[in-house]
């Protein structure tokens, strides 16, 4: 059971509910806080045998907005009640999860200095202040090009404070790499913000996941697994946010079976609505590694962009899209890359479909 508080409720409403909850037996309380981008939401967790608590108690104390009785596993990240609001979040300075589209376009895998200086100075042109930047890829071949890892950090965090990038999307395969982050960081007077990445891959290690929720300095940027359920990959996704890291972003990014041809994966968007249903988090898409090509319709739009009109018309409030400048010369998913040149396209396309998304929103409400 789930207590929500007001978010302007006084501490001793919050403890007036946990001194409610301890007169049962066998029930324990843990309470949360979810620091949003506007209020504070502070929820009281009954935990235990709560069958037989009852809810009217608890409704009628002062300060209390709502109890609802928990059916999914993922309760932490997932959506009770009638409860509608998204955990949107700040991270320097940027908002995810709320009105504004984020477009967290960059290299699948940092390869020259150039390179990266090129794409940020792209994004900054255009007033993009999110990237994604991977130091660490999971390859899946040991042969495979594995990142250029901590060496690149140092002069990719460089390029983003002379380019005013805020948040750069880094994936992380070990813990370790979280500390050789927060170190290169701080070396560089933290010009910019990360948000660190779980990629499919990883989407079951758990003990990795831990490890990202146990800190709270980076908000995480979860993908689904391309092989397992949703629910089992929103199961994954609690892991996080148990350890006590809230601020997460879940993402979908295709999942992997033939019947996607000839897309490198099935492209899943048609659940971003489910999973704003099932979750308070914000949605990301990735079209890049879910389509995984770049062959465009009769009407000169890629693949990519259209899924990406697709996962934005649906909700999703972030977009995580590889781009290079060369991608030919690129060292990893060079033929989903698109060019500097669509950039603009693509920011242009964003804007469109946001405002669809906005019109066919205010339908839903009048609809009921
Ligand atoms: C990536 O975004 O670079 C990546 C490896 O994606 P995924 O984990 O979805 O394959
Ligand atoms: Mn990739």
């Amino acid at each position: 059971m789930i207590i929500t508080l007001d978010p302007e409720a006084p501490k001793s409403a919050v403890d007036a509910v946990i001194a409610q909850a301890e007169r049962y037996q066998g029930v324990t309380t843990k309470l949360y806080e979810f620091v949003g981008s506007g209020a504070t939401v502070r929820e009281v967790h009954l935990i235990g045998s709560t069958r037989a608590v009852p809810t009217e108690p608890f409704e009628a104390l002062a300060g209390v907005r709502a109890v609802n009785r928990v059916s999914v596993k993922y309760r932490l990240i997932g959506r009770h009640g009638k409860d509608t609001q998204t955990h949107a979040f700040e991270h320097n300075g940027v908002t995810f999860g709320g009105d504004q589209v984020q477009i967290i376009a960059g290299l699948c895998a940092v390869d020259t200095r150039e390179h990266v200086d090129q794409m940020l100075a792209a994004l900054a042109k255009e007033g993009i202040r999110t990237t994604r930047m991977g130091a660490y890829k999971p390859r899946t071949s040991p042969y495979d090009f594995q990142g250029l890892g901590k060496q690149c950090l140092p002069w990719v965090f460089e390029s983003c404070g002379k380019h005013g990038i805020k948040v750069v999307a880094m994936e992380v395969t070990d813990a370790r790499q979280i500390e050789e982050i927060d170190r290169a960081l701080q070396e560089a007077g933290n010009p910019t913000g990360v948000m660190l990445q779980i990629g499919t891959r990883n989407t079951q290690a758990f003990e990795l996941l831990r490890s990202v929720g146990q800190q709270q300095q980076f908000p995480v940027l979860f993908k689904r697994g391309m092989g397992i359920t949703l629910e089992e990959s929103l199961n994954a996704c609690e892991y996080v946010a148990s350890e006590g890291n809230g601020r997460i972003i879940f993402c979908l990014r295709g999942v992997k079976t033939h019947l996607g041809d000839p897309h490198r994966n099935l492209v899943d968007f048609a659940h971003v609505p489910v999973v704003r249903r099932q979750t308070r988090l914000p949605v990301c898409i990735d079209p890049s590694h879910s389509v995984g090509r770049l062959d465009a319709a009769p009407d000169g739009l890629t693949d990519v962009f259209h899924v990406v009109g697709q996962g934005i018309i649906a909700g999703a409030t972030a977009v995580l899209v590889d781009f290079h400048p060369r991608p030919q010369a690129a060292l990893c998913d060079g033929p989903q890359a698109l060019t500097l040149d669509q950039l603009p396209t693509l920011v242009r396309y964003a804007d469109v479909v946001q405002r669809a998304y906005r019109e066919v929103r205010a339908l839903g409400e009048t609809a009921g």
